[in-house]
């Protein structure tokens, strides 16, 4: 029989849209469910960014553009890089693409060659290991240690380098655990890579997402010139998920390739939606803090909520939206315990085993809902486990 090619088989996808299915079924069948499972923002989009990607189909932009990206968006982000990373990248560097996945998928195949060695966190975002076992390469996991507050230690790194080593992938803040790296490690991690002739492509979907700490980027030594490669989307903090819409600040030479993959891919990224980013980053600013702020208090409601539960523990995370709780004290496997919160209290969260075998022992909870569900959603563990 005719088979499917070595990629289709090594690919993988994500079990927080799995998780989510089961609990869908359950509530089909009149269970109630609190929702932990998913990562996305609980907003909707601010108004004025939905306005003008809605103005923009009534002008008419619904036509291919160029696939590298509209230049005004493009320039938009320019500003917005030296605004936020303190350098200012040429336009040529600047790429947009339909989220900022396609960013880490099509960086990767530039970079990637079958058995080179990509070194990545783990627990991580799933994609990283999706796509280096597509390409035929060996994932390099770095541990992240609750005692180092799951930050990645360039030292841990630095031992992991071999002769076969081509990229290091960096998410600050991260997912699944919200640790944010401080500058001083993004900085050595930079500088293992220039010492070692090595990519760095940094995720930093989360950058506007921290708690009284700041986002650092390790781009800014070579400006993404040479050797690292910045990512960053309309994602999370704009509650943009749906639009698809991302960017990329990447070498010039990588720059050419990149516009050959996002022609043979996509051709482009919808015009309405580039105008849309158009507006989210050079318009009213407002919601960022003020979604910050409600995040803050979400964060700090579930960590005590956390804390409260025998047998959990759980650390309060710098960035993004989600808890890593551990879970150890419950003498369960992370999927055991993500399957007793699903059936017996009706919450549905993820195993951190979903994000690489170091996630044994902790759950991640995607805190974007109401307080009242969070309270309710706690109360409803506690009790589980009585
Ligand atoms: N990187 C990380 C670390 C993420 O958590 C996510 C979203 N879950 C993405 C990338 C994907 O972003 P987008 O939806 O813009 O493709």
């Amino acid at each position: 029989m005719v088979q499917l090619s070595k990629g289709a088989s090594s690919i993988y996808g994500e079990a927080a849209f799995e998780v989510l299915a089961k609990a869908q079924a359950l509530e089909r069948q009149g269970k109630s469910i609190f929702h932990f499972e998913i990562g996305e923002p609980d907003m909707e989009t601010p108004e004025n960014i939905a306005n003008a990607g809605i103005r923009a189909i009534q002008e008419k932009k619904t036509h291919y553009v160029p696939s590298i990206g509209l230049l005004e968006l493009r320039k938009a982000v320019q500003d917005e890089v030296e605004k936020t990373r303190d350098y200012r990248p040429d336009l040529k560097q600047i790429v947009i693409t339909p989220g900022l996945k396609p960013g880490i998928f099509f960086s990767m195949l530039s970079i990637v060659n079958p058995r080179d060695e990509v070194i990545y966190q783990d627990p991580g975002y799933p994609t990283y290991g999706s796509v280096t076992s597509f390409l035929g390469a060996k994932s390099i996991l770095v541990p992240l240690l609750e005692e180092n507050e799951f930050r990645m230690n360039p030292d841990d790194i630095k031992e992991r380098i071999t002769e076969k080593t081509k990229l290091i992938v960096v998410n600050s803040p991260q997912n699944p655990t919200g640790s944010v790296m401080t500058k001083s490690e993004l900085e050595d991690i930079a500088g293992l890579a220039e010492e070692h002739d090595l990519y760095v492509v940094s995720d930093e979907i989360y950058s506007k997402m921290t708690y009284d700490t700041k986002h650092y980027t390790p781009t800014g030594r070579d400006e993404a010139k040479e050797r690292t490669v910045l990512l960053d989307g309309f994602s999370k903090y704009y509650a943009m998920t749906g639009w698809r819409l991302g960017y990329m600040v990447v070498p010039c030479k990588m720059a050419d390739r990149l516009q050959n993959f996002l022609v043979s891919a996509v051709s482009c990224t919808a015009a309405f939606t580039q105008w849309a980013g158009v507006e989210a980053l050079t318009g009213d600013q407002s919601f960022i803090p003020e979604m910050m702020a409600r995040f803050k208090e979400k964060r700090d409601r579930i960590v005590k909520g956390l804390n409260s539960i025998p047998g959990f523990t759980c650390l309060s995370p710098k960035g993004a939206f989600y808890a890593f709780p551990n879970i150890t004290g419950t003498d369960m496997t992370s999927q055991e315990c993500a399957d007793h919160l699903l059936y017996k209290a009706g919450v549905a969260v993820l195993p951190g085993t979903a994000f690489g075998p170091y996630g044994e022992g902790y759950l991640r909870f995607s805190y974007a809902t109401i307080l009242e569900n969070i309270d309710a959603a706690v109360k409803r563990i506690r009790e589980s486990f009585e």
